[in-house]
């Protein structure tokens, strides 16, 4: 969902975009209710397209609906964190192995002109769409491997780590970021998959340990505050 730029006159889209920045940049609390009767005043409009939002949300593991109880900012645990990471360590590997080989010279430019996004979004100090850019590259990565089931797969576990990195990292800018993103196309365009893999999973435990898990969670009640 907020991997996608936000479509023109989508109303739903524009729910997931604005509640997914509200999270990212930390107005937006896990835990936090979201009332459908609130989200409809606020963006005006029915409540069948707060539902249709919320359920992509949902999907995306941003949101929790409990029955007779309503939807929630998702709270990932501790320990889902650790396991989306391990997970992701797996997976990516799994991608970095396929890339061998398989790269062409014209995929370079495309790498390097998502890291010049990245490197623009955080010199300007916009933090979700630095997040948002960050999970960009790693898709990019998985879709230039190839496989339509390692991109899925991954889809939900950077969807799922996107909030629990706006969740639990204390400092605003991702260090999932352009330097270590760059050290690794380095290792691509060299063909050496070994230190691509070693680079990769380097990352994603410095990306995890940058994580900071006595955060207090004090949520913020007002969605109308949060989101606009
Ligand atoms: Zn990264």
């Amino acid at each position: 969902m907020y991997q996608a730029k936000q479509k023109a006159n989508d109303p739903a889209a524009e729910i997931c975009q604005r509640v997914w920045m509200s999270i990212a940049e930390k107005r937006l609390r896990p835990g936090t209710r979201l009332k459908e009767e609130e989200l409809a005043e606020i963006f005006q409009v029915n409540r069948a397209r707060v539902r249709q939002a919320l359920s992509i949300l949902q999907s995306d593991g941003l949101v929790v609906i409990q029955p007779n109880r309503g939807a929630f900012v998702a709270e990932p645990s501790v320990d889902e964190a650790r396991d989306v990471f391990h997970v992701r360590k797996l997976i990516e590997a799994r991608i970095i192995e396929r890339l061998a080989g398989r790269l062409s010279p014209e995929d370079f430019p495309r790498l390097e002109a998502h890291l010049a996004e990245e490197k623009a979004a955080m010199a300007r100090g916009d933090t979700s769409e630095g997040i948002r850019l960050s999970g960009g590259f790693h898709m990019l990565l998985a879709e230039l491997s190839g496989s339509d089931f390692l991109t899925v797969v991954l889809r939900d576990l950077i969807s799922r780590s996107s909030l629990i990195t706006a969740m639990y990292r204390d400092r605003h800018v991702s260090n999932c970021g352009p330097d270590e993103h760059e050290g690794l196309i380095r290792a691509l365009r060299a063909g050496d998959i070994g230190a691509a893999q070693r680079s990769m999973r380097e990352h994603l435990e410095h990306v995890e340990h940058e994580l900071d898990l006595s955060e207090d969670g004090t949520a913020v009640r007002d969605l109308r505050q949060a989101l606009l």
